[in-house]
């Protein structure tokens, strides 16, 4: 890990040249530099120099340039077809909201700028030849350790959105969190209400994306629990079942962290087993029986998903998943083809993750025959999509036009019609051929005249 190894992209390279030739100091700084760092492509690209605005407006004449954070000291220049974000090095003035400072100055000082930055990771700054680390943050990326610059608590006191971000990193780079910045976000964690429900929902997804979800989650509970005041039943909620070997929400995390790392997918697990403690009851042989809780849960995320703001596409297909998470598939082409139908292709997929997912976070001895089914269903989707099995109306071997023909009216009774044969043909009570399919037409307005 040696930052002359770093591939800085041709954009970049040139803003830092055209800044320097112009007789300014620039550097490559914060979540870019600690991704190269550690490998990874970043993001997006920031640099810091010591131009003012109006001098980085200046040196960029002729180039594409934005200017929504010009305020705050930043323009974006276009550059080899890529965004890069310049900013004036800055010292942030006193911070009334717990959000913003209410103003911003200019330095001539990259340390200074450096020290406004939230963690040490993200505070080293760099070019070709210069490697500027005040506060330790190469030594921190290579122990793999999240330490605030500064005194924590004053700097969450500053902007709680820090809190949410520490915890992203923890989550993302499966980082540590050091001892005091650890105690000062669990302190601290009540200032969270001064952070927009949006930017909260943003970091919570980003939170759940990480590979050290699992871990991450255990040792913030308490910082979640004031997210989501929900979720504090689930813990340590003991299952009683001998099909858990977790309580509620270790288990949840275990699930968490066994599906791919995708929004919807990973905010179904979260969820899927909310409202279990609400659904809770003992039998007289003392195992514990959680009847009904997945459409609770599915009721329950829905209003915290949309106190979340989460799109409502999303929310849709999340409580969709967590609905039918629990519920059996039957192994038959039959029983397959009626649950497409109903749910559409995509989000048959997702289940069977939910469903693999939920499974590795159960005791490990019913796993085998679990997964099995799982597979079985899997293999008949499979064959159902490539055979092009009729699933939904338009996959009719008849439409609309067919009934017109016959003398049918449009209107409710031509679709309440195709429902019938979709149905029909969904329950293997009827081939999907045209002529089968316009003899039970026929039958069905007949029987519909008659009554
Ligand atoms: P990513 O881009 O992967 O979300 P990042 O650390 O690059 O992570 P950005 O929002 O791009 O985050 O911010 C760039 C840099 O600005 C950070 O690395 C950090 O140095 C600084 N920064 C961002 N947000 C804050 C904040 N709330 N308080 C202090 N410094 C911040
Ligand atoms: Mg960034």
């Amino acid at each position: 890990m040696y930052p002359r190894d770093m591939i800085i992209p041709t954009g970049v390279r040139l803003a830092l040249d055209r800044l320097d030739r112009a007789g300014y100091e620039a550097y490559i700084v914060g979540g870019c530099v600690r991704d190269s760092l550690l490998g990874k492509t970043p993001t997006d690209w920031d640099i810091a120099t010591s131009a003012t605005p109006e001098r980085i407006k200046e040196v960029f004449n002729g180039y594409h340039r934005i200017y929504t954070g010009f305020k705050h000291g930043t323009i974006t220049v276009i550059l080899d077809e890529m965004p890069i974000e310049i900013t004036t090095y800055r010292v942030d003035g006193k911070y009334s909201d717990g959000r913003r400072p209410d103003e911003v100055h200019y330095t001539g000082d990259i340390v200074e700028d450096l020290a406004r930055r939230d963690f040490t990771i993200n505070a080293c700054a760099m070019t070709d030849s210069r490697f500027i680390d005040p506060f330790g943050g190469m030594d921190d990326i290579r122990h793999g350790i999240i330490r605030c610059v500064g005194n924590p608590k004053e700097r969450f006191k500053e902007d709680s959105l820090r809190i949410l971000r520490g915890i992203r990193f923890a989550s993302m780079l499966g980082f540590v969190v050091e001892e005091e910045t650890k105690k000062a976000i669990l302190d601290c964690k009540e200032l969270i209400s001064n952070v927009s429900m949006e930017r909260i929902t943003m970091e919570f997804c980003k939170i759940l994306l990480g590979d050290a979800v699992h871990d991450t989650l255990l040792e913030f509970q308490a910082v979640l629990a004031f997210i989501i005041p929900e979720i504090r039943e689930m813990i340590e909620f003991d299952q009683r079942n001998k099909y858990h070997i977790y309580d509620v929400y270790r288990h949840t995390l275990k699930s968490v962290e066994s599906i791919d790392k995708d929004v919807v997918l990973r905010t179904t697990m979260f969820f899927h087993d909310i409202a279990k403690p609400s659904c809770f009851s003992l039998d007289d042989n003392c195992v514990g029986h959680f009847y009904g809780h997945a459409k609770a849960s599915a009721k329950m995320t829905e209003g915290i998903l949309e106190r979340m703001r989460f799109p409502k596409r999303e929310i849709r297909d999340i409580i969709e998943l967590i609905k039918y998470h629990d519920r059996p598939i039957g192994l038959t082409a039959k029983s397959v083809r009626k649950l497409l139908s109903k749910i559409g292709e995509e989000q048959f997929r997702r289940l069977l993750k939910v469903k693999r997912a939920d499974t590795m976070a159960k005791n490990p001895i019913f796993w085998e025959v679990k997964l099995k089914d799982i597979e079985v269903v899997e293999d008949i989707v499979d064959s159902l999509i490539e055979k092009g099995a009729c699933i939904t109306r338009n996959q009719l071997a008849i439409n609309g036009n067919d009934l017109i023909e016959l003398g049918i009216p449009q209107g409710r009774l031509l679709g309440y019609i195709l429902d019938t044969l979709l149905n029909m043909v969904l329950n293997e009570e009827l081939e999907n051929k045209k002529d089968d399919l316009l003899k039970w037409a026929k039958a069905i307005w007949t029987k519909s005249k008659l009554q």
